[in-house]
């Protein structure tokens, strides 16, 4: 290998200027992940049962169109299964989505800080990302975001609840957002953690789809339902949305073995334990953010399974450093996820880590 001359090939310079996904590390020491707003819990009864099944023909390609699983789906949201898209995870959907609306030149645009898959959706074709800042709470800023539509903007990325931060997009002002967006201007609202959502005023996605045409809502078996690592969501809207998705995506990347588990994961009795351990992780969350705001720290409303600390100053409920709190939490063996310059996202985990969690932040803050 040494002796082999560096490849000649020449990369887009934009791709080459672009980082590759970096995921959350694995933790040093024995301690707890609370950095990819992972479900703590087993996997649902029936689940594990349902993959070896399906294992058993692996060398078999699994039925592209996979119409019980959409069925299935399609019944939740009461929609036609035409309307529902399946693909190795929301991220996938997010891409397809970005590509078939946004070419060269076109603008996107999402607020920040947000999703980090965001930012570079559009870095293959070419379409330029428009960072939208939160407002007050690290909310959505839904009039800055419409303020921010161009000729050139082609799609807008809705994240609620926001993922890093934790607030729910709430009805009324989506209500105002959506009048105000074009309608030739597609709006993906990303609900990855829409069973988690407490928040009485909250926007659900399934109940704005049908008057709102250029939407597509997203949600994924990845979080909740605890099947992050066999790469299945959906997205939900109208078909012909969903058709130009489709087209730009690679056949097959659904996994027959993924369906099988998703669809294990809609049956009632998987349902039931499901809803079991939402309930617990709501109770968790809840008691979390009450202990750091009794410490002295502004945390914003949290709706998903994680929840925000904000950097700033000490006397605005905020931490001198995002990085500083996430190296005395990797000295304690836990891993968070810092966002240069803005926070650090903390996800709900084991019931164990809560006294961790609190423990570490007032030590860090008392240091
Ligand atoms: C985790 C997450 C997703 C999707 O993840 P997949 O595993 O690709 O389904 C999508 N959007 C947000 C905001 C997320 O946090």
């Amino acid at each position: 290998m040494s002796e082999r001359p560096a490849p000649a090939v020449r990369i887009r310079p934009e791709v080459a200027a672009t980082p590759a996904y970096r995921q959350g590390s694995a933790p040093v020491k024995p301690g707890f992940k609370l950095s990819s707003n992972e479900n703590p819990f087993p996997p649902l009864p029936g689940v594990l049962d349902a993959v070896a099944e399906r294992a058993r023909s692996t060398n078999r390609y699994a039925a592209a169109a996979m119409p019980e699983l959409r069925a299935a789906i399609a019944d939740d949201f009461g929609v036609d299964p035409a309307s529902v898209h399946l693909a190795a995870g929301s991220v996938a959907i997010l891409y397809q989505l970005v590509h078939a609306v946004a070419g060269a030149g076109d603008e996107y645009v999402h607020a920040w800080p947000s999703f980090e898959a965001y930012p570079g959706l559009g870095l293959a074709s070419g379409a330029r990302a428009v960072a939208v800042p939160l407002a007050a709470g690290a909310r959505h800023d839904l009039e800055a975001m419409a303020d921010a539509v161009t000729e050139r903007t082609r799609a807008i990325l809705v994240c609620s609840p926001n993922n890093p931060t934790g607030p729910a997009v709430r009805r009324a002002e989506f209500d105002r957002f959506m009048e105000r967006v074009p309608a030739d201007v597609l709006v993906v609202f990303d609900e990855a953690y829409a069973e988690f959502v407490t928040d009485a005023d909250a926007v659900r996605g399934a109940d704005v789809l049908p008057r709102n045409p250029n939407l597509v809502v997203l949600r994924t078996f990845s979080k909740a339902y605890g099947l992050a690592q066999l790469r299945i969501g959906f997205g939900v809207g109208d078909p012909a949305l969903l058709t130009a998705a489709a087209s730009v995506s690679i056949p097959l990347s659904v996994t027959g073995v993924a369906e099988a588990a998703a669809l294990a994961s809609l049956r009632p009795e998987a349902r039931a334990v499901l809803e079991g351990q939402i309930a617990e992780l709501v109770v968790r969350r809840d008691r979390l953010v009450a202990a750091l705001r009794e410490s002295g720290l502004a945390i914003p409303d949290a709706e998903g399974n994680f929840l925000w600390v904000p950097e700033g100053p000490r006397d605005q409920g905020g931490v001198p450093s995002a990085q500083g709190l996430a190296e005395a939490f990797a000295e304690a063996g836990t891993l968070v996820r810092p966002f240069a310059g803005h926070g650090v996202r903390i996800s709900v985990g084991e019931d164990e880590s809560l006294a961790e969690v609190v423990r570490v932040v007032r030590m860090h803050l008392a240091g």
